[in-house]
């Protein structure tokens, strides 16, 4: 019987915005493979798959390493809720909004919350976590490497070190750097960290890869509570993604199709290459937006590649000029958030969007539009 509801139809964006990014078709053919069960011997075998290329991508021998049914944000719960305990210290570096979202868990799981903050747009300074954990008994340490609220890429190793004397976890969302800026698990010492698909893996949203190291695995074989989550519990999760196949929930099968396509794409590629080339056109994004009298909110050392965030000129209205971009230009780009609303455009180059090709649309568009 005929319904009012016609046909789907979707336009096809330029994606350049803080994600998603555009899919590459190889990857929107695996999502339309026969869905089969999620213990039929056929997709055991894609998942081992999975697995391992995401040990290849994350750089680590991590056994521990599967995709979480949810998005990013799924991931960083699933990250926080498996080692905090309630009454548990943690330690969380604030820089933008998703530092932010970190502190609301640790509170939701009954963590003692102290922030290390600084102003967005900057790094936290490793000195600032030294001080902060004087006084401070944390056992876990979180932060964002690539903060896409405002565009910085946060070095790691020095602060893994301070976290690593003490003794405690440090936990580290890469949702935005995976696959576009070099992340090393296992060399800088990373004990739990979370991503997402749909950022610089061009993947559609809908899986958190995350990987726990063996002093991670070995802190939530030691729990006294169980773990505050039913859906996010690795205690379970390790059961279905392990050798013994125990049903849990049902996973998302053309999701993990997608995915395993999508980390394909990046091994083929290189990751080197990956992130040579994200780091190429964010300098030539950057020098053409110079050119167009545009500057960066971030300092040139502390910038992410994926995520540019650009001053928007005090008389430029910033929702005009991204609804006609949009409009006209079939073009997405990212707001700024919180304090940075009206602010900043972010425009992402990320993963398969990130192209010499995009990068002269960009330039050439807003070059029209101001
Ligand atoms: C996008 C993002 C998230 C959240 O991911 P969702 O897929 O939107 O749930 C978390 N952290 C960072 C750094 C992100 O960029």
């Amino acid at each position: 019987m005929d319904t009012a509801y016609k046909d789907l139809s979707l336009p096809q964006r330029v994606l350049l915005g803080p994600g998603p990014s555009n899919v590459p078709e190889r990857v929107m053919k695996a999502m339309a493979s026969p869905v089969v069960g999620h213990l039929d011997p056929a997709f055991l075998a894609v998942m081992e798959e999975v697995q391992e290329m995401l040990q290849s991508v994350f750089m680590t021998k991590n056994r521990f390493t599967i995709p979480i049914s949810g998005t990013g944000s799924a991931g960083m719960e699933a990250a926080l809720v498996n080692v905090i305990e309630e009454g548990d210290h943690v330690l969380v570096c604030v820089s933008g909004v998703f530092g932010e979202r970190m502190c609301d868990i640790v509170g939701r799981c009954g963590g003692i919350l102290k922030r290390v903050d600084t102003k967005w747009g900057t790094p936290i300074d490793p000195d600032d976590v030294t001080e902060a954990l004087k006084e401070f008994p944390a056992k876990i340490v979180a932060i964002v490497h690539a903060e896409t609220s405002t565009g910085v890429l946060q070095p790691l190793e020095e602060i893994s070190k301070i976290v690593h004397e003490k003794d405690a976890l440090f936990l580290v969302d890469a949702v935005t750097s995976l696959g576009g800026a070099p992340l090393k698990i296992d060399d800088w010492n990373v004990d739990v960290c979370y991503s997402g698909t749909q950022k610089c893996l061009s993947c559609p949203p809908g899986l958190a890869p995350i990987t726990f190291s063996p002093l991670a695995v070995e802190t939530l074989r030691n729990r006294s509570q169980k773990v505050q989550s039913w859906y996010l519990d690795m205690t379970m999760l390790e059961k279905y993604w392990g050798p013994d196949r125990v049903y849990h929930h049902t996973a998302p099968i053309s999701m993990v199709y997608a995915i395993r396509e999508s980390l394909r794409i990046v091994l083929e590629e290189g990751l080197t290459n990956r992130w040579e080339r994200h780091s190429a056109y964010h300098r030539d994004l950057v020098s053409a937006l110079e050119k167009l009298g545009l500057t960066m909110l971030v300092e040139e050392s502390y910038r992410t590649p994926m995520l540019n965030s650009v001053v928007i000129p005090p008389d430029v209205d910033d929702v005009s000029v991204r609804k006609r971009l949009l409009e006209e230009y079939n073009t997405e780009i990212g707001s700024g958030l919180g304090p940075l609303k009206g602010k900043i455009w972010r425009i992402g180059l990320m993963g398969h969007s990130c192209t010499q090709e995009n990068v002269e649309h960009i330039v050439n568009a807003l070059k029209a539009l101001l």
